[in-house]
């Protein structure tokens, strides 16, 4: 969990400024075991979703007294919390100027300067305001004037949390490049999804697991290649043979769904004879809509007669079909002969690594910077569309936040190519991208 704490001498408004920043989406507030009653702590979060956990150090009284046994305690506790801070909060009392204290705590902080962020409070008051300049001899980089009580550019110091706050290491883990990719194989009944899994699963070792808490219908296999492992999501109903009537076929479209759901990557498979009909576009689609990865596997290869430009032809008619899938490679292989299938693994794995990418926001701003200079953003009723700069919410698939003066949502064709210059620009296989706008107030 990323940690925010906020340090200071007394009365500079600290607590004030806790209870705001807390309070505005705060989910509870928690008592830490073997915390003293002056450390606060609260579990708030960001606009994007992100949490973190909020510290107000309150006990900690750099310049009274630091050598009684109490504070050292409190102290002791205090400098735990700054270690282990993304972001360290220091406030000082605009109204009061910079006092010894300050540069005392100034002191103590200098290791962790980086992490810094300078609030001058009270600024609601006029001395405060024009003197707000004078904390930056403090040696800090980064200063913002506030008002703790009145509101002031809170929304300013949430943009400067919201840049400094790396994404939640535990959910990073979660997907990181060794776990196993979760696939799934989507068709119509007959595509050859039962002989790609074959295929895929080859002489390798396969495992059949029940996973736990779901009906026995809902079974996956292993897949393990080259050490990697890959888990076939709901092989059972890969496996099972239809009968064409409505209902069954019902049925196959909304396990395809929920197979879809469970995995990172879809297999999309189409008949090469038959081409795309109504309901593979439906199937197909739920990769898309889910934000999954997909790989358009035309199957049954051995069967076209394929002269020298064939692929090509029949690619541009699936893409047709297909239109929201742009994003997905082609691949054209023979299930039954096994032309191809080989070559999948590569292309599942770029795949997955793209889906799961993270990137770092000076990466992702250049991007941005260099898209808006070839074509500038369309204004939003008259008004003038400007970028502050962008960073990623999430990974699977990579979700990118654009910090914006006007909140409304972009013109679609602008956002398609936004999209597609961050796609290429990040050397994404396979993946969608979104793209979220935030207005300044949504900070
Ligand atoms: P702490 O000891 O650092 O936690 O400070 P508190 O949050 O208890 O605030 C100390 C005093 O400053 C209180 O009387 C607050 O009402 C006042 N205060 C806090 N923020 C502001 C502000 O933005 N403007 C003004 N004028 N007073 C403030
Ligand atoms: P599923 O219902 O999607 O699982 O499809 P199956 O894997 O059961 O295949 C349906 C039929 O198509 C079977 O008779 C397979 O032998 C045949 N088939 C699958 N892949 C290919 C292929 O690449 N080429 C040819 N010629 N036939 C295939």
């Amino acid at each position: 969990m990323n940690r925010v704490v906020i340090v200071g001498r007394p009365n500079v408004g600290k607590s004030t400024l806790f209870n705001r920043l807390a309070g505005r989406r705060r989910a509870l507030i928690h008592d830490m075991p073997g915390m003293t009653r002056d450390r606060i702590s609260a579990l708030s979060s960001l606009a994007d979703g992100r949490s973190f956990e909020l510290i107000d150090t309150g006990g900690l009284e750099y310049g009274q007294n630091p050598l009684s046994a109490f504070a050292g305690e409190i102290r002791e506790q205090a400098l735990r919390a700054i270690e282990t801070a993304s972001v360290i909060v220091f406030v000082v009392d605009g109204t009061a100027g910079s006092m010894p204290e300050d540069e005392e705590i100034a002191t103590e902080l200098r290791p962790h300067a980086e992490k810094v962020v300078v609030v001058v409070n009270k600024i609601d008051t006029g001395s405060a305001r024009d003197s707000a300049g004078e904390f930056y001899a403090l040696g800090f980089e980064r200063l913002i004037a506030v008002s703790a009580e009145h509101g002031i550019n809170l929304d300013e110091l949430e943009q400067e949390l919201a840049k400094r706050l790396p994404h939640d290491p535990d959910e990073a883990e979660a997907g990181d490049e060794t776990s196993p990719v979760r696939l799934s194989i989507i068709g119509r009944p007959n595509v050859g999804k039962s002989s790609l899994l074959n295929r895929l699963a080859g002489s390798e070792r396969v495992v059949v697991s029940s996973i736990a808490g779901t009906t026995r219908d809902a079974v996956d296999e292993w897949i393990e290649r080259g050490g990697r492992r890959y888990l076939v999501i709901d092989t059972a109903g890969i496996r099972r043979k239809g009968k064409t009537t409505d209902g069954a076929e019902k049925l196959a479209v909304i396990s395809a769904l929920k197979a879809v759901r469970r995995s990172e990557v879809a297999l999309v498979m189409i008949d090469a004879v038959e081409g795309v009909t109504a309901q593979d576009a439906t199937v197909a689609g739920y990769a898309e809509e889910e934000g999954k990865g997909a790989l358009i596997l035309v199957n049954k290869w051995d069967l076209v007669e394929a002269e020298q430009d064939t692929a090509k032809r029949v690619e541009e008619t699936i893409r047709s079909k297909l239109k929201f899938l742009q994003y997905a490679p082609v691949e054209f292989i023979s299930a039954k002969t096994g032309r191809r299938v080989d070559k999948l693994f590569d292309q599942i794995d770029r795949i997955a690594e793209s889906h799961r990418a993270r990137f770092r926001t000076s990466e992702l701003n250049q991007i941005l910077a260099a898209a808006v200079a070839k074509h500038s953003p369309p204004s939003v009723d008259g008004k003038g569309r400007k970028f502050y700069y962008a960073t990623q919410l999430r990974s699977g698939p990579p979700t990118i936040a654009l910090f914006s003066n006007v909140e409304q949502p972009l013109h679609f064709s602008y956002k398609r190519f936004l999209e597609n210059q961050f796609r290429e620009a990040l050397g994404l296989v396979g993946t969608p991208v979104r793209l979220v706008v935030r207005g300044r107030r949504g900070m």
